[in-house]
């Protein structure tokens, strides 16, 4: 059972199929980073094969009118997390700032821990933040062919069902994200449609939304969203920077990791953590005093996302082969650093200005 009651299992296959059979409806998709590594397990693909255009194209045969990338939702994160923490140094404080990204990890500390909630930051999930502008986006084409956006996450993780759910994620009655698939449930969709998928011929998201860069990618695994904010803060952004962070010691398995990083006149305490249990014990050294950082990721799950409760099953070496999947992903991708996804940058300088606030950012 999850310990701080997030997770809660839904199997939502049956309203999934009802939705793309349903003609008034406009179903498009948005793609974690962690499933694309994942999803092959099931048809006989070793563990950390990026099936991501594989998945496209079976989503397509089961009727999604576009399907989107949820990375270009991570570099909306990685954009609006570092501005804010940028933001925090200016005003000393408060730190450490925590990530946000993890559903299990915001209820845990409305549950147990309140008081640090002021630490969290504003941003919205990568999911959320997508969902919040896919909506924005189509509003006029809904009203233009009468039909009606319906959104579906594939997400690794079970909590995320509970995050759409959340009064805060809702607009005009409705959810943003309508329907959140496990990676696990849309595995069980692709059988039942008798998709053969390994012999698929892989398809690229559609654009615009499907652009993402190689530091979103790394959000799936336990250390990418500290290493992708870490490139974005950076004054010097050389190709040797960008290789100093990666080897740094964000990377890794210990459950707990710390990294200096100069920043400017300033050298950043920089923590990662991942699994529940470590996340306690490193609470209980920032409150005792005897740690310090800047900046603390939190991912409730071991290795992080590559290792949600929603992605088949797989023992430790399977989930590190997957956040080697990532990685990999990242060192081929065209874009490494958020600030350089040239959609993120038209967005943010045209139809997001002035409204950042009312669609990236939330309060718990
Ligand atoms: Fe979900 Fe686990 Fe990732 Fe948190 S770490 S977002 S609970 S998969």
């Amino acid at each position: 059972a999850c310990p701080t009651g997030a997770i809660t299992i839904r199997d939502e296959i049956g309203k999934a199929w009802r939705e793309l059979y349903d003609p008034k409806k406009r179903v498009v998709f948005q793609i974690a980073p962690a499933v694309r590594v994942a999803v092959g397990e099931e048809f006989g693909l070793e563990p950390g094969v990026n099936a991501l255009d594989k998945l496209v194209s079976a989503l397509k045969m089961m009727g999604a009118a576009e399907v989107y990338d949820t990375n270009f939702g991570a570099d909306l994160t990685v954009m609006e997390e570092a501005a804010e923490f940028l933001e925090r140094l200016k005003k000393g404080g408060p730190f450490p700032m925590f990530t946000s990204c993890c559903p299990a990890w915001i209820k845990y500390l409305e549950k147990e821990n309140p008081k640090y909630l002021k630490h969290v930051s504003t941003c919205k999930s990568p999911m959320e933040m997508f969902a919040a502008v896919l909506k924005d986006q189509y509003k006029a084409k809904d009203a233009e062919d009468g039909r009606t956006t319906y959104h579906i996450a594939i997400m690794p993780c079970t909590a995320k069902k509970m995050e759409a759910a959340r009064e805060e994620f809702q607009h005009d009655g409705r959810p943003d994200v309508d329907l959140v698939l496990t990676t696990q449930e849309i595995i069980t969709m692709i059988k039942e449609s008798g998709i053969r998928f390994t012999e698929l011929e892989g398809e690229s998201p559609d654009l615009p939304f499907g652009m993402g860069t190689g530091a979103a990618t790394i959000f799936g695994t336990t250390g990418g969203v500290a290493e992708a904010v870490a490139r974005r803060v950076v004054e010097d952004k050389s190709r040797n920077t960008l290789q100093a962070i990666q080897f740094s010691g964000l990377r890794g398995s210990e459950a707990i990791r710390e990294v200096s990083l100069p920043v400017g006149d300033r050298i950043l305490r920089i923590a990662v953590v991942h699994g529940l249990v470590h996340v306690k014990k490193l609470l209980a050294e920032i409150e005792a005093g005897t740690a310090y950082y800047d900046l603390v990721e939190v991912m409730t799950c071991k290795t992080g996302c590559v290792g949600g409760a929603g992605q088949p099953y797989g023992l430790l070496p399977a989930k590190h082969q997957r956040a080697e999947g990532l990685y990999e992903a990242d060192r081929t991708a065209l874009i490494k650093r958020s600030e350089r996804n040239p959609i993120v940058g038209e967005l943010l300088a045209g139809p997001l200005k002035g409204r950042t606030h009312e669609l990236l950012h939330v309060h718990y």
